[in-house]
């Protein structure tokens, strides 16, 4: 992702000795003249606006503000001694920079209620017009909404996991368990095919750079392809919710995580496929199975071939059916012959042995 600077903003600090809110570049508490410590962090304003001044750009780009090792006051990124007590501040600490603020708040925002005595005020207030009060740090706006898969959606997979296992557990009794009756075969028949095939236009769908060389090309679409950092030729640029971060100086950097979305062609094309025409069939109820022989031109192949075998068995129960493609177990079974049939709980033959 490439991150994209939009403008810099005012932020602000509460003074922790008198509880008064102060622009963030003003570096003493207007209300009681205290220096903002090291550990008193800047904060969103409730209405931003980007600064327009080339100087107040400048400050803020210039790098975080350094706390001076011996009276602590804040001081520019660029001065040599301490504004408040003269030292040096080779030996000054840097304020911490670049962490998220919150979602960048331009343009008009709502009047707040003074926490003291509910007055609505300005969203650019930084005290109560009516009794003094600070105004409260504004909740600060979540610049990611990050979503995490919650608890319930595992709680509800593993009781469907367990139903479905239970499920699949009842199904293989049903269909495996079996018990022996002994029949008679009644009747027979079978039945074979075979398809016949012929070269036709099969259409897909591909990358333009994918189609096979000898596909007749068809429509072509542009489809998002993949994002990337850099823009190239169909590249269209989609940018995120813009945010502040901390410059440490008294200003955020409103910045917008940024990725190029590339776009390709997306074509469908067609090649020649050996097809199913259509299917010739011949069936009969002896136990000397033949194959249809169908009649073909030049441009047709005979394609998939698949046979059936069904035989009727009597019991002294119900009459069942047994269907297989085993043309050597089909062949035994002369009418009037005596089986064991392996039925299931379903009623349906799995299996059936010649019987003793
Ligand atoms: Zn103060
Ligand atoms: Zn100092
Ligand atoms: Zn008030």
């Amino acid at each position: 992702m490439t991150q994209k600077t939009i403008g810099y903003v005012r932020l602000q600090w509460t003074c922790p000795a008198c509880g008064s809110r102060n622009p963030g570049p003003q570096k003493t508490c207007a209300n009681c003249g205290a220096a903002q410590p090291a550990h008193v962090e800047f904060e969103q304003a409730a209405q931003e606006e980007l600064v327009q001044s080339e100087d107040e750009v400048r400050r803020a780009q210039v790098g975080p503000d350094f706390h001076c090792a011996y009276c602590g006051a804040r001081n520019p990124a660029d001065a040599q001694v301490c504004t408040q007590c003269g030292a040096d501040l080779s030996e000054a600490t840097a304020r911490v920079s670049g962490q998220v603020v919150g979602a960048f708040r331009p343009g008009p925002q709502p009047d707040r209620v003074c926490p003291s005595c509910g007055t609505l005020n300005p969203a650019t207030a930084l005290k109560c017009a009516r009794c003094g009060s600070a105004m409260a740090a504004p909740v600060p706006s979540s610049a990611v909404e990050a979503g995490a898969p919650g608890r319930g959606a595992g709680v509800f997979l593993l009781v469907g996991g367990i139903t479905l296992v239970g499920i699949v557990a009842a199904l293989l009794f049903l269909i495996t368990k079996t018990s022996d009756v002994l029949g008679t075969v009644q009747s027979v028949s079978w039945m074979r095919s075979i398809t016949v095939e012929t070269l036709l236009p099969a259409t897909y769908q591909t990358w333009r750079e994918e189609v096979p060389y000898d596909a007749e090309l068809g429509r072509c679409t542009l489809r998002l392809h993949h994002t990337q950092e850099s823009p190239a030729p169909n590249s269209r640029e989609v940018c995120g919710t813009p945010y502040v971060q901390d410059t440490g100086s008294g200003y955020g950097q409103v910045v917008q995580d940024c990725v190029y979305e590339v776009y390709a062609e997306w074509c469908e094309y067609a090649v020649m496929e050996w097809q199913p025409v259509r299917v010739e069939t011949l069936d009969g109820n002896d136990l000397a199975p033949r194959w249809p022989e169908p009649q073909i031109d030049g441009s047709e192949r005979l394609g998939n071939r698949s046979e059936q075998y069904e035989i009727i068995f009597a019991t002294d129960g119900p009459v069942y059916t047994y269907r297989t493609r085993s043309l050597d177990l089909f062949s035994r079974c002369t009418i009037g012959s005596r089986w064991i049939l392996r039925v299931n709980q379903l009623g349906d033959v799995t299996a059936i042995d010649p019987s003793p």
